[in-house]
């Protein structure tokens, strides 16, 4: 048995019981909006702590107005319905919620109009994304999408084959993530996660015409660079070399957090171990969505003790 919650169709049940039809809109063509929200626990406190889930719930509603989903749910109900759901999955674990705004009609067609339109959540245990401290990435052979294909800025459920190409190239070749490039060939993003550079004790990452998802973990760790340690982060666009010639590279995202990069297409960065900007922010952020820090209280939703 799959251990997990869903609420389907209004309703909340263990995730073995939650079922959708064979011929949902969404599954045949891709009509999905999704979002991905952690559940950090913390063994001390018995406490699970939701991080920024507001912030996910305002990006699913954004991309579901470029997919014309209407959702009958305001956004403090979304996150009302969440912190139910995980309530009656009673986890004591890290989590991932996944909730999918989505094209539920049972009828054939490509389209987006004259459909009906639904939300699940599912809520899920799920730990670490990556399993070495520093994993090792190349550059893709997939090209990221420019605004004009489908707009990488939301996370619609069809785009994502496109980034299954970039991760499963990467893995069948013996990395761990694959860093997808623009259309224009600057640096985009990895399959799941924004990538930021460390150069010179400043951090560099691609701004939102590199075809990135704005990521939530990506916001939190400029603000966090800045106002914890003093880093500036630049917002331009990246040249491949530069990924070769970075002082330290990471990852962020809401399934990897930080997660420091050790090589690129076989180059070292640094001496290939966790670097030093990379540790402090790490640290950091790993103590903050587990309840172990005081600041940014409003970016933390406690489950079982509020
Ligand atoms: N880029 C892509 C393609 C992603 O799927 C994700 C994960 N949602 C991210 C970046 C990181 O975004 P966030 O920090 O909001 O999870």
């Amino acid at each position: 048995m799959l251990a997990g919650y869903a609420f389907l169709e209004g309703k909340y049940m263990p995730v073995d019981e939650a079922k959708v039809n064979v011929m949902t809109h969404a599954l045949q063509y891709g009509t999905g909006i999704f979002e991905g929200i952690r559940g950090n626990w913390n063994e001390e406190k018995k406490e699970l702590y939701l991080f920024r889930m507001r912030e996910h719930y305002e990006r699913l509603i954004n991309g579901s107005k470029l997919l014309k989903i209407s959702l009958p749910y305001t956004v403090d109900e979304l996150c009302k319905m969440t912190v139910e759901l995980v309530k009656q999955g009673k986890f004591k674990e890290d989590i991932y919620i996944r909730p999918l705004a989505y094209k539920s009609s049972t009828a054939f067609g490509v389209r987006l109009h004259n459909l009906q339109d639904d939300i699940m959540i599912i809520a899920v245990p799920w730990g670490s994304y990556f399993d070495a401290e520093t994993i090792k990435c190349c550059v893709s052979s997939w090209r990221r999408p420019d605004n004009n294909v489908i707009p990488p800025q939301v996370k619609a459920t069809g785009v994502y084959l496109n980034n299954a190409l970039c991760k499963t190239e990467a893995q069948n070749n013996g990395f761990d993530e694959g860093i997808m490039l623009a259309a224009d060939g600057k640096v985009s993003e990895g399959s799941g996660e924004n990538i930021f550079i460390v150069k010179n004790n400043k951090l560099i990452t691609p701004s939102g015409a590199s075809s990135i998802l704005l990521g939530i973990t990506r916001d939190a760790v400029k603000r966090i660079a800045k106002e914890q340690f003093g880093y500036d982060t630049e917002e331009r666009l990246i040249d491949r070399y530069e990924l070769y010639v970075a002082d330290e590279a990471f990852f962020t995202g809401t399934a990897a957090h930080v997660t420091p990069i050790g090589s690129i297409d076989h180059r070292p960065l640094g001496n290939g171990d966790v670097g030093p900007v990379t540790q402090k922010i790490k640290d950091y952020y790993f103590g903050l969505i587990k309840g172990k820090r005081s600041e940014y209280p409003q970016w933390l939703t406690p489950i079982y003790h509020p």
